[in-house]
């Protein structure tokens, strides 16, 4: 089972995943996480979908992180996402 302290961490490891590169080890960690918990799932389809839509409006090199902004809505979208999981838990 994964908690929502967990998530959080994912949350972290995500953005850093998907701006750069993660180490191999959180790979496999947010795989992991991923593979049982569907609140990050559908985040990580959100976080896929606006990388490509921020970087579409970038030079396409260097790869340059996320805008505060974007990780601002991001973040957002994550929490309703994780609110949502416990409305349907409670
Ligand atoms: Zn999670």
């Amino acid at each position: 089972m994964s908690d929502k302290r967990d998530c959080d961490r994912i949350f972290a490891l995500l953005s850093e995943y998907l701006d750069a590169e993660a180490a191999p080890g959180d790979c496999e960690e947010i795989e992991r996480h991923i593979a049982g918990c569907k609140p990050c799932v559908e985040f990580l389809e959100s976080l896929k979908k606006s990388v490509r839509l921020s970087r579409a409006f970038q030079s396409p090199e260097p790869p340059s992180p996320l805008s505060d902004q974007v990780r601002a809505s991001l973040r957002e979208a994550y929490r309703k996402s994780l609110q949502s999981r416990s409305e349907h838990k409670a």
